[in-house]
């Protein structure tokens, strides 16, 4: 098969840190085009935005959305009603009604969707799922703490409505959780706490049930300087499970069983290029409704003014 011939919308920091070095080298899929309102490439088809793209003669099979989520909608759409497979960071979208949308698009023009979740793509994810399957799970206990003026230094959007605020991260370790646990959860309290000056929670702390009762809890924070905590705690009848260093590596009842470099992002290129192949989208969206539900549920506490 011809390599799927691919354009990315939105030259920011993660385009940069991921996208581009993941496409060179992914077998299957190459770079022709980019769209950005003020970042360009060399030797690469440049454009303003999307519509440009899809106005040129460039000729591209699908595009890959490295913009911020609230945007992104009227570009997934261009692209899905052009013909184009269309790949999306996380979170998929600013909404959840917009998100089933495309879905619903991408279906009826026969290309494929990808919502990502480049943490599912980290290397100790699969194996905790299989590990959990065969266990009794008492309880699990998320910590996602970061540094958000070293991971979003000049971000506006991000504490802007559909920004996400810390559910930004936060969203990261809820893929892995909707992944590696084998059963449904349900949110039961949530507690967001907002800069005086913010659109968006810059800590969360929330609660949550599965179906048979198992309690799962999540502690967000972007105020963590010095070494950064991304860990999922789980206590099984046989001994302890935790994933850290976002899924990258995973002790088993204390020893260490995994440790691996990260190759989330050209994880995810390898699947998008299999998913086209075989005429197949993935979109699962359950990170982003449990966000959702912690907005809804979300009581709301007033704290210091965050300057970047
Ligand atoms: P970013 O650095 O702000 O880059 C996004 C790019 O999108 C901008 O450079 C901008 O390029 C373009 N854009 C189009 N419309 C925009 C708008 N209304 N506001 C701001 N930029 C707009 O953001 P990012 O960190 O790369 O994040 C992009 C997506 O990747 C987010 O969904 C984020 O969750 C996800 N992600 C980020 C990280 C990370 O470490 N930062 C990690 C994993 C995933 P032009 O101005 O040139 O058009």
């Amino acid at each position: 098969m011809a390599p799927i011939r691919v354009a990315i919308v939105g030259l920011g920091k993660i385009a940069r840190d991921q996208h581009l070095g993941a496409i060179e080298a992914t077998d299957g899929i190459e770079l022709v085009a980019v769209a950005s309102r003020h970042a360009k490439l060399d030797d690469i088809a440049c454009f303003h935005e999307i519509g440009d793209l899809l106005a040129s003669d460039v000729k591209f099979d699908a595009v890959s959305l490295c913009t911020p989520p609230v945007g992104r909608f009227e570009q997934a759409k261009a692209a899905l009603d052009a013909g184009k497979h269309v790949m999306l960071e996380k979170p998929p979208g600013a909404t959840l009604s917009e998100v089933y949308a495309l879905e619903k698009l991408a279906k009826a023009k026969g290309v494929s969707l990808f919502s990502t979740w480049h943490s599912r793509a980290a290397a100790a994810v699969e194996p905790a799922r299989a590990l959990l399957a065969k266990r009794k799970i008492r309880s699990v206990a998320v910590e996602w703490k970061e540094d958000v003026r070293h991971w979003h230094p000049g971000q506006a959007w991000i504490w802007e409505p559909g920004g996400l605020g810390v559910f930004d991260p936060g969203i990261n370790a809820l893929s892995i959780v909707t992944r590696i646990l084998p059963e449904s959860f349900h949110l039961t309290r949530s507690e967001l706490t907002f800069p005086a000056n913010r659109a968006a929670p810059i800590a969360a702390s929330l609660s949550f049930e599965t179906d048979s009762g198992v309690p799962v809890s999540a502690e967000f924070d972007w105020r963590q300087t010095g070494p950064q905590t991304w860990d999922i705690r789980a206590e099984t009848d046989e001994g302890p499970i935790v994933l850290t260093h976002g899924g990258s590596r995973l002790f088993v009842d204390g020893k260490s069983a995994i440790v691996e470099e990260d190759r989330e992002y050209r994880n995810l290129y390898r699947d998008f290029v299999t998913l086209v192949a075989e005429s197949r989208s993935d979109a699962d969206f359950s990170p982003l409704v449990h966000v959702a539900d912690a907005f809804m549920l979300g009581r709301r506490i007033q704290t210091d003014v965050f300057e970047d």
